[in-house]
């Protein structure tokens, strides 16, 4: 990820992706971009389950999949995703 500002922009992915791991729907998001404005997630952008907080990579159609060993091995460089999944799960087990 680049240096600069970072953006946050909520969104509902209307795709209705399903967590690879644990099943469930993460079709409402977050992003950070350097872009400011609305965001959509693109394919091989990065994201976190907000359920079980898995490591996972939007699909061209709007899917999640997990990543590759190289996607990984790229997108764990970042030190934000680092602290993040540190953290993770964002949600409780049992929220909707
Ligand atoms: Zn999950």
């Amino acid at each position: 990820m680049p240096d600069g500002p970072i953006y946050l922009s909520n969104g509902k992915n209307t795709a209705e992706p399903h967590c690879p791991s644990c099943g469930r729907k993460n079709d409402g998001f977050t992003a950070a971009s350097h872009r400011d404005g609305a965001v959509l997630p693109e394919d091989g952008d990065a994201s976190i389950c907000a359920y079980c907080g898995v490591l996972c990579v939007f699909t061209a159609d709007g899917g999640l999949r997990f990543p590759t060993v190289d996607e990984t091995a790229k997108i764990m460089q970042d030190p934000r995703i680092r602290a993040i999944l540190a953290r993770s799960p964002i949600l409780p087990p049992h929220a909707p």
